[in-house]
């Protein structure tokens, strides 16, 4: 046997958000669990970085995203109490878009569905409230969740791995998994390090899942996110007056960002979109991780007149990646009722702020127990070949 060689309940592969995540809970009940990640922990190289995220519980990917929110939120502030330290900014947030736009309609669906107070500005009022977002056309209206706000990225990652590991589990960096067998009555996963017999894996390989589990529907796209400098200071700019937004500009994309938090650069980046000269089609293999001319063309032209108090000038960047579902939404489950397996991943852009609630999940999945919040439209059987498809 391997120096590291060990036998184990559960082992997670993946240390990104979702990994960490589902580690810390599994932990938290007491289950012996390895996590393991091919990198470091709050690594730059996946999904999970990047300094931010923003937080909604007005989730306009699909309404029963909601529980899920909440219960993020929860646990967000569990895990502050844990590590010590402030992880979730609840700052407010903007969806601003023309009225029947899937930003503002899925928002208010959302907010409807689930009793979540939210308040709706025209134009003019945006205009007033909110001056530094420029070029608002006259029917254009805002939807403000007072909910919202802006997570750490890395530091939360951190975070969840330091609870998971005061919890007990093992963590396990530098490691990548090379292959996972499935055995009778359980797993064999093997890194470059050592091998580990489990009973359960949890695969949360973010973009890395197509190679791991091939005939998953993924696609992987590169996701370069952008800052910007605030002309004469930040004063305008700070996060309380510009608060985490998404804003459809009518037919020229959609943009997402929010004001600074210390006084240094704003976020003001384009959401992926079917421009391929930005948002390319990739692996996580393969990723080009270089900043090319074409990464800024676009967004400083929005920016110009949709953020004119920015300096237009490159001020930071950093790519990151997309794992797109055909439908958008997560697969979290056991792929064709495996009982040794079992899914967390083809996050679609937008699974940071619900990583806890979503770890919470994969552990009731893991234990069989009834789950904290159903997700049955994100079960990956949706996928299987002849199985009708569920929106
Ligand atoms: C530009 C951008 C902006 C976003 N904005 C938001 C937002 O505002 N709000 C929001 O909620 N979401 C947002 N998202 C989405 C969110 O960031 C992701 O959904 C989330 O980070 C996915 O986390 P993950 O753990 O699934 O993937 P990852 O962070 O990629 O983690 C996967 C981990 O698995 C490890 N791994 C893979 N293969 C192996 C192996 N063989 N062996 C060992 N380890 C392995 C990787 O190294 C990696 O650490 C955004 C995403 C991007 C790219």
């Amino acid at each position: 046997m391997a120096e590291h060689d060990r036998a184990a309940e559960v082992v997670v592969v993946g240390l990104g958000v979702v990994g960490a995540a589902t580690l810390w809970r599994l932990a938290a009940r007491g289950v012996d669990v390895v996590g393991v990640e091919q990198f470091t922990v709050g690594h730059p190289w996946g999904s999970s970085h990047g300094s931010t995220r923003m937080f909604r519980t007005t989730c306009l990917e699909h309404p029963g995203l909601v529980p899920l929110a909440r219960l993020s939120r929860r646990l967000w502030r569990e895990l502050e109490s844990e590590a010590g330290r402030p992880l979730l900014a609840e700052t407010g947030g903007l969806l601003i878009g023309p009225p029947g736009c899937h930003l503002v309609a899925g928002t208010l669906e959302a907010a409807r569905v689930h009793d979540v107070a939210v308040e709706v500005l025209d134009a003019p009022a945006i205009a007033r409230r909110f001056p530094e977002h420029g070029g608002v056309p006259d029917d254009h209206i805002a939807v403000l969740d007072s909910t919202a706000g802006v997570l750490r990225a890395e530091d939360a990652v951190r975070a969840a791995a330091g609870a998971a590991g005061r919890a007990g589990a093992e963590v396990r960096t530098g490691a990548a998994v090379t292959g996972i067998e499935l055995v009778d009555g359980g797993v064999v996963v093997t890194t470059g390090t050592g091998t580990i017999r489990a009973r359960q894996a949890v695969v949360t390989a973010g973009p890395w899942l197509p190679r791991l589990v091939p005939e998953l529907p993924l696609t992987v796209v590169r996701t370069p996110m952008t800052w910007f400098r605030p002309a004469g200071g930040s004063g305008r700019f700070g996060v309380e007056q510009f608060p985490i937004f998404l804003r459809d500009l009518g037919g020229a994309g959609i943009v997402y960002g929010h004001g600074t938090r210390d006084g240094g650069l704003v976020k003001f980046a384009l959401e992926y979109d079917d421009d391929a000269a930005v948002f390319r089609e990739t692996s996580a293999a393969d990723c080009d991780r270089r900043i090319a001319e074409q990464d800024w063309k676009r967004i400083e032209a929005i920016a110009r007149w949709a953020a004119p108090g920015l300096v237009i000038e490159p001020a930071e960047t950093t790519v990151c990646m997309y794992t797109l579902t055909p439908d958008r939404q997560f697969l979290v489950g056991r792929p064709h009722g495996d009982p040794r397996l079992v899914l967390g991943g083809g996050d679609s852009g937008h699974a940071f702020k619900h990583a806890p609630g979503l770890g919470e999940v994969l552990a009731d999945t893991v234990l069989g127990r009834p789950p904290a919040v159903a997700l049955d439209f994100a079960d990956p059987g949706r996928f299987d070949p002849g199985v009708p498809r569920r929106a």
